[in-house]
């Protein structure tokens, strides 16, 4: 699928790159494989599905899979401070070592929402992981554990990212001229 609209940011093979270090490192920070530390990567529908996907692969361990979905009552293309929690996680992580699987940390009010609710669910751990960062965009101070790529102030769509529900199945992540 190409188009006028769409500038090309990332590559497919520069994604997965980096995703699979991604899970290189997240391998060694949780080595054991023992079921009793369970390591669960909790995907923000509908956005890091496809990175959850592909990171859950590139970890050498055994990992488990959770959604939730935050969604903000702001209009248009960004995000406001309302942010609610619209679809719960479904999985008992009390006592487990968990990570957030974020698509992108625009003004961070999206990943301290689910943050924020994953906590009071008692994790052992709880850690974020976040395939884009806009850090220019930031209002709330969120710590990243594990980045993908640092990106300017635009508007991005493709794997997994949509404008009005599209563009979530183009390999490549591109920059959209709206
Ligand atoms: P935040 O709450 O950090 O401002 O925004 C997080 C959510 O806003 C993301 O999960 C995503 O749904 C949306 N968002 C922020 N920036 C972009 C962007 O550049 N492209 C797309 N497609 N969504 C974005
Ligand atoms: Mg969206």
């Amino acid at each position: 699928m190409s188009s006028p609209r769409l500038k090309l940011l990332l590559t497919h093979d520069q994604i997965s790159a980096r995703v699979t270090e991604l899970g290189q490192t997240i391998g060694e920070d949780f080595l054991t494989n023992s079921s009793a530390e369970p390591l669960w990567l909790i995907a923000a529908l509908k956005g890091a599905v496809f990175f959850q996907a592909d990171l859950a692969r590139a970890i050498d361990r055994d990992v488990r899979l959770g959604f939730v979905r935050a969604s903000s009552y702001g209009s248009g293309t960004t995000s406001s401070g309302d942010v609610r929690v619209t679809v719960e996680l479904e999985d008992n992580i009390a006592g487990a070592h968990v990570i957030l699987v974020e698509d992108i940390v625009d003004t961070g009010h999206s990943a301290r929402a689910l943050l924020d609710r994953l906590a009071a669910a008692n994790p052992r751990t709880l850690r974020l992981a976040a395939l884009l960062d806009k850090p220019s965009r930031r209002e709330l101070p969120i710590t990243i554990d594990y980045r993908g790529f640092e990106i300017p102030d635009q508007f991005v769509v493709g794997y997994g990212l949509d404008h009005d529900e599209s563009y979530r199945n183009l390999r490549d992540i591109s920059v959209l001229s709206l």
